[in-house]
């Protein structure tokens, strides 16, 4: 199956092929400034099932890790589409708003859980066997 995230103005797109292989919900003080939301949430699918249509301009940012993350954004609108994890060269990371499906799989783990908002409540453990 394929996935198409795309930005507010419709420039940027990402197809994405197949399943993601992580689902990330970050809460941390840089996701956040990023989103304006209280955390963002990264499909991280192999780059080889990623095809990137369309004009980007590039923020990099350290991470903890100590390797750099090249966010990309819509030239025109802004929005983050995607993002290059130095550590990860094989992988690419989509934000999960911009497929605007509801349907889409759920996190697999949340992380930067010390910044959680009050009001967010924590993700479900995985059910039992
Ligand atoms: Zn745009
Ligand atoms: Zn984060």
């Amino acid at each position: 199956m394929t996935r198409d995230a795309i930005c507010c103005c419709g420039k940027l797109t990402v197809r994405c092929t197949g399943t993601p292989e992580l689902v990330s919900l970050c809460h941390c003080f840089d996701c956040q400034r990023r989103t304006g939301a209280p955390y963002g949430i990264a499909a991280f699918f192999l780059r080889e099932n990623v095809r990137i249509d369309g004009r980007s301009r590039v923020f990099r940012r350290p991470s903890d890790s100590g390797f750099d993350v090249a966010f990309h954004f819509c030239e025109t609108c802004g929005s983050t589409l995607f993002w290059e994890p130095a550590r990860k060269p094989g992988v690419v990371g989509v934000a999960v708003g911009a497929f605007g499906d509801p349907g889409f799989p759920a996190p697999d783990q949340e992380v930067y859980t010390e910044c959680r908002h009050g009001w967010v409540a924590p993700l479900a453990p995985e059910p039992g066997p």
